[in-house]
């Protein structure tokens, strides 16, 4: 066996900034987002999303999730869906509202990468919680502070 790994291509989320191996099978990307990084989301919350049917909780979880990714992913053109994302998040968290001069965050400190990292140790509502509260405190920062 060799210990040298082939270097697999990687490409960069244009919405997320996630580093992910390009996939040869990945099918059509999301406005906004990589193709991988829009196969990752998909692979990730689909358990979930079969779910939603038995247990009305994994429909708020699916629902928060979706929201956490288009905050990250906003479609070109469509900025009245991505503020409604960001408006829909502190919601559902129970936070303060983002403020409306935030601007979409340069840098996110949790992405869809991170959540499908963690999935063997902890569950998928609680990571979804933890992404979509970090999601709403990068996009806070980004306003100006009045205070
Ligand atoms: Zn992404």
């Amino acid at each position: 066996m060799s210990s040298v790994a082939p270097v697999q291509p990687t490409e960069s989320c244009p919405g997320c900034g996630a580093v992910l191996a390009v996939l040869s099978d990945a099918g059509p990307a999301r406005p906004g987002a990589s193709a991988s990084c829009t196969r990752l989301f998909e692979d990730t919350l689909r358990g979930l999303r079969e779910e939603i049917a038995a247990d009305p909780s994994a429909a708020a979880t699916v629902r928060l999730a979706d929201d956490a990714y288009a905050a990250q992913h906003p479609e070109p053109g469509d900025p009245t869906a991505l503020r409604a994302a960001v408006d829909r998040i502190p919601v559902a968290l129970g936070e303060r509202p983002v403020p409306p001069d935030a601007a979409r965050p340069a840098r996110w400190r949790t992405t869809i990468a991170d959540v499908a990292a963690d999935l063997d140790v902890i569950d998928l509502p609680a990571l979804v919680g933890s992404w979509a509260r970090s999601v709403h405190e990068d996009w806070t920062a980004t306003a100006v502070d009045r205070s």
